[in-house]
């Protein structure tokens, strides 16, 4: 070649996060008379309000001194990490772990990166939920396997539509995936539903990918129930991570939970595993050495705390929302979030989420996602994890905005 000429792969071009194209277009004025307020990082550590325990940063200091964890673990973790989350997450009879049937991985993020690498080959397609996650589409994308989405119906707690998911499925589908708790949603499945899930894909042979990041945070009157609980049919990948429950989303620690069934995962899909998680070394290795005691002596203390912070949140965002009118909440049930609908009939120049959320931010410096983000158009998601305070003021420039706006 004569001359410098420079292109970028076709991965990367396929590659992309759906939520920063889309921020992008919302512009924060950093002249504003108001102080500005997002309501839209999932990270529930930048407002201060919510922090890891002091036991966990005792354990990471303690391992450190021992200079014993500064090398390369097994690219899959550690057999004591590996064993620290089977003893957490085994379901005795019911859905029994060993060491063996874990993986770790950079943040659950990473593990979801295995699943999908693991199950889906380009050209087959996946079952994803809408409202959901949008890592979930930049992954299957990048590799090229086709996105199917189903359905979640608001009215019904965001429970999947199954006619909807039984509908999408043929011979080239790879597999399911399921997220509960729900980010964006703040949904929690009853027993029951989670059990329909699963016998639509029985049905079909399909496994199950659970991201179960958000496992056990959920308010009063909800249970969590780790999907491999409800099944001696279906194969699950369930994933997870330190980033939600232990509030530490940047020590990139996650994990698979590998809940065969049938033997079904056991002639191909465990080496794949392994294959795939040997490629790079993902997990951290001095948290590997403080897993043990992050995973089994965090006092229950911390986790309730949590809750209720959380939950005192949600309570107070719904008190205030459903009282804009204009705007629809979806009761949350867990997790850090929560839906509100907007009915773009009663706005005299807004017509559409992206349009609502960079109104909002130009004239209140409230920045909230719009729905588009988790190709769900006419919501906005909320994160309700800043301090009550200044959700309490969000609401308020919430409320005099819409009905500045109103017909
Ligand atoms: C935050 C989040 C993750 C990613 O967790 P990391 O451990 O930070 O990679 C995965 N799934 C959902 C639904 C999440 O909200």
């Amino acid at each position: 070649m004569s001359e410098w000429n420079i292109k970028a792969s076709n991965i990367s071009k396929r590659a992309h996060n759906p939520i920063r194209q889309i921020v992008d277009k919302l512009k924060v004025d950093p002249n504003a008379q108001k102080s500005f307020i997002s309501l839209s990082v999932g990270d529930p550590t930048v407002f201060g309000n919510f922090n890891v325990h002091e036991s966990a940063n005792e354990a990471i200091k303690r391992q450190l001194d021992t200079f014993k964890h500064n090398g390369y673990p097994p690219a899959h973790g550690t057999l004591d990490a590996r064993d620290a989350i089977a003893r957490k997450y085994s379901i005795p009879d019911v859905a029994p772990l060993t060491p063996n049937d874990v993986l770790l991985a950079n943040g659950c993020s990473g593990a979801l990166d295995i699943c999908v690498n693991v199950l889906c080959n380009p050209g087959q397609n996946i079952l994803l939920p809408r409202p959901g996650f949008s890592l979930y589409k930049s992954l299957a994308e990048i590799r090229e396997v086709e996105v199917r989405f189903y359905d979640l119906v608001p009215e019904n707690n965001w429970q999947v539509d199954l006619k909807h998911l039984e509908s999408l499925i043929d011979d080239k589908t790879a597999c399911i995936l399921v997220n509960n708790p729900s980010n964006p949603c703040g949904s929690v499945y009853p027993k029951e539903h989670l059990e329909a899930i699963l016998d639509v894909a029985a049905k079909h042979h399909l496994p199950i990918i659970a991201d179960e990041i958000y496992c056990d945070l959920v308010y009063k009157g909800n249970t969590f129930y780790p999907m491999a609980s409800l099944t001696k049919d279906v194969p699950i990948l369930a994933v997870g991570g330190l980033a939600k429950k232990w509030l530490v989303p940047g020590w990139r620690i996650g994990w698979i939970l590998v809940h065969d069934r049938h033997d079904a995962f056991a002639a191909e899909v465990r080496t794949g595993l392994l294959n795939l998680s040997q490629v790079i070394l993902g997990p951290n290795s001095v948290v590997q050495g403080a897993l043990d005691d992050i995973l089994h002596r965090t006092p229950q203390s911390f986790y309730e705390e949590t809750i209720s912070q959380l939950e005192h949140n949600a309570k107070l965002g719904i008190d205030a929302v459903s009282k804009i009118d204009g705007l629809t909440p979806v009761t949350p049930q867990g997790a850090m979030y929560m839906m509100v609908g907007i009915d773009m009939d009663k706005f005299k120049d807004i017509s559409s989420d992206v349009e609502f959320s960079q109104k909002l931010v130009a004239e209140e410096n409230v920045l909230v996602l719009p729905g588009q983000c988790f190709d769900y158009p006419n919501f906005i998601r909320i994160v309700i994890t800043p301090p009550a305070g200044s959700l309490q003021e969000a609401y308020e420039r919430m409320a005099e905005f819409c009905a500045r706006h109103r017909k």
